[in-house]
């Protein structure tokens, strides 16, 4: 039972609106009221456990961050200002086969520590020994889709694509019932047969999950498309029965107008991810054909070692900067087009709208609150404008996910800090 007070929301519900001088409160896991602070105070007051007073903080939906490898922090700046193709194969997938099911916990400790202190509450993952994310995930607690690779290649984690699929199935049963859950990740087209893409299609289908998959991200990528299928990538899945609304699609960089049509019509969703696909010169995602064609369009950091931070904040900019100078146009991409890519589409790409993404009545509690007490963010004449454009992760004060304070005055209550620190700074050099 948490009562917030005057506080101001920015609520991201149908109308947008932003409640000033507001109370919300938190009955279990839910937000069970929102209105005036002075309403909510008189209602709530005596079964309010512990009250967040929020003079000159705001409190927003928990940010969500649909792309990302969590323990590939352990490679952060590992191998930087290189193209795709060479950077991944030369020292990342090298790298990463020295990795070890320990390496992954501690690299997704390290992340779930980074995503909350910059006011991520809900995250996508992309990657192997995914027992070992959720086992991390569970001593920290947060809210999170552990995407469990597929690739016709071997990984330290799997010799081929069979092995890949049991280990998610296995993942699968293990979860059912928690705030984590599952979704099937087939790689890429370079790494992953199509015949690897259609069984993680159906075990997705038979399980009702979401697939996620990187696509069209270089143009390397679509000509090897073109190539091996004599098609383009988007048509390929289509033709596949691999796209429709339980499908994420990752990049997309390199989309042609009939791909954007086809996309559209599937009703998939999108993980835009401006900074890494930046960093590695991939290529600009064509967002306003894209949001033209009512595709929802949700923000992803990628890992660490491609953008090379998990901050939600600095994802927002970027992508609002982005997209103004590829188009020579200031008009697109504005404030509140960019803040619901990353809280209400993020919610809806993982097909979780009914339960986060916003702050409703009856939805999750997942929220954060922001001080607002900051000469960065002073004065305030719009304050979606300096959510994307002037606030920071560590403006972030506390972060509260399914009805838990996790975060208060940017302490997490539930780890020691320094120890995973510690442990992090053990993999430093290979
Ligand atoms: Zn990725």
């Amino acid at each position: 039972m948490i009562l917030i007070k005057n506080a101001t929301l920015v609520t991201q519900d149908n109308k947008r609106r932003i409640v000033e001088n507001a109370g919300l409160f938190i009955e279990r896991d839910k937000i069970k009221d929102i209105g005036q602070s002075k309403t909510i105070e008189k209602k709530y007051a005596r079964q309010a456990k512990k009250v967040i007073d929020g003079q000159g903080k705001i409190v927003m939906p928990g940010l969500i961050n649909t792309h990302g490898h969590l323990a590939m922090t352990l490679l952060r700046g590992y191998a930087d200002d290189l193209s795709l193709e060479k950077w991944w194969l030369k020292h990342i997938y090298p790298a990463e086969s020295q990795f070890t099911p320990h390496h992954v916990y501690v690299g997704s400790l390290l992340a779930i520590l980074e995503m909350i202190k910059s006011g991520t509450t809900c995250f996508t993952d992309f990657y192997y020994y995914e027992d070992q994310v959720a086992k991390a995930v569970r001593e920290i607690g947060m809210r999170g889709i552990l995407g469990c690779a597929a690739l016709d290649l071997p990984t330290f984690a799997f010799k081929s694509p069979l092995e890949a699929l049991e280990q998610a199935k296995k993942m699968i049963r293990s979860t059912k019932g928690d705030i984590l859950s599952v979704a099937l990740a087939p790689h890429m087209f370079q790494t992953t047969s199509l015949k690897t893409y259609q069984q993680c299609k159906e075990i997705s289908k038979g399980n009702n999950l979401l697939l996620m998959t990187h696509l069209s991200e270089t143009k390397g990528e679509v000509d090897y498309c073109l190539k091996k299928y004599k098609k383009r990538p988007i048509e390929v899945l289509f033709k596949a029965g691999i796209l429709d609304d339980k499908t994420l699609l990752v990049h997309c960089c390199w989309l042609n107008k009939k791909e954007i049509k086809i996309l559209a019509q599937s009703g998939a969703s999108v993980a835009h991810c401006p900074i890494s696909n930046m960093k590695l010169a991939s290529g600009t995602m064509p967002l306003t054909e894209m949001l033209k064609a009512g595709i929802n369009i949700s923000l992803g950091t990628d890992s660490a070692c491609s953008n090379n931070s998990l901050d939600m904040f600095e994802e927002m900019k970027t992508a609002a900067l982005l997209h103004k100078v590829n188009q020579l146009n200031p008009t697109v991409a504005d404030a509140q087009t960019v803040l619901d890519m990353a809280t209400i589409n993020g919610a809806r790409a993982l097909n979780l709208e009914k339960e986060i993404g916003s702050l409703e009545k009856g939805k999750q509690a997942d929220l954060i609150v922001l001080d607002f007490k900051n000469p960065h963010l002073a004065p305030c004449h719009n304050v979606i404008s300096h959510l994307v454009y002037s606030a920071k992760g560590s403006d972030v004060e506390t972060a509260i996910i399914n009805g838990r304070v996790f975060m208060e005055n940017r302490e997490i209550e539930r780890v020691n800090q320094d120890k995973v620190l510690d442990q992090a700074k053990k993999f430093a050099i290979f």
